[in-house]
C-alpha cells in the first residue's frame, strides 16, 4: 500500500518539491486517489501530500473504512483533517524525520500503523539535508 504514496512522494522530489505522497485506499484496498505535496510546484501551502489525496478522492460518504497512506507522519494540519473527517485508518510510511502527533490521532480512535519503512526515511533525509530552509516552512517553523 505504501508503493502509489512513495511513487509520488518520489515524483515530489525529483520536482524540486517537499516529498511527501499520500494515497487514499477504500475498504477493498482500492486506490482512490494519491497526492503529494505541491507547496514548491503550485505555491500552494495547503498542498500537503495528505490534504492533496484527501481532494483528489472527491466526496465520500463516510471516511471511517477509508485508509490515508503517507511517506510521513501527518504534521498538525493533516493530522486535523483526518480527526475532523474520521479517517478509520492511517499507515505512517516513517515518522523518524518528523514524529507528527501520532497518539493524538490514537486518543481519537484513529487507527496508526507505523512502516518505519527506510526508503520513505531516506528520502526526507536527503531533502532536509538538501532544503532545510523549505522543510522548516513546509512543518510551520520558518523563524
Ligand atoms: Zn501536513
Amino acid at each position: 500500500m505504501l508503493k502509489p504514496a512513495y511513487e509520488e512522494a518520489h515524483a515530489g522530489f525529483e520536482e524540486g518539491g517537499v516529498p511527501v505522497g499520500a494515497a487514499m485506499f477504500d475498504s477493498r484496498g482500492r486506490v482512490l486517489s494519491r497526492g503529494r505535496n505541491r507547496r514548491v510546484q503550485d505555491n500552494d501551502p495547503s498542498a500537503h501530500g495528505e490534504t492533496d489525496a484527501f481532494r483528489k478522492a472527491g466526496r465520500q460518504t463516510t471516511y471511517r473504512d477509508k485508509i490515508l497512506v503517507t511517506t510521513l507522519a501527518p504534521c498538525w494540519y493533516c493530522s486535523g483533517l483526518i480527526r475532523q473527517f474520521r479517517i478509520g485508518t492511517v499507515v505512517v510510511g516513517e515518522s523518524e524525520n518528523f514524529a507528527g502527533h501520532l497518539d493524538w490521532l490514537r486518543e481519537a480512535g484513529i487507527q496508526v500503523v507505523e512502516l518505519n519503512d527506510p526508503e520513505c526515511t531516506e528520502l526526507m533525509r536527503r531533502f532536509i539535508q538538501q532544503s532545510p530552509n523549505i522543510w522548516n516552512e513546509d512543518i510551520g517553523e520558518s523563524e
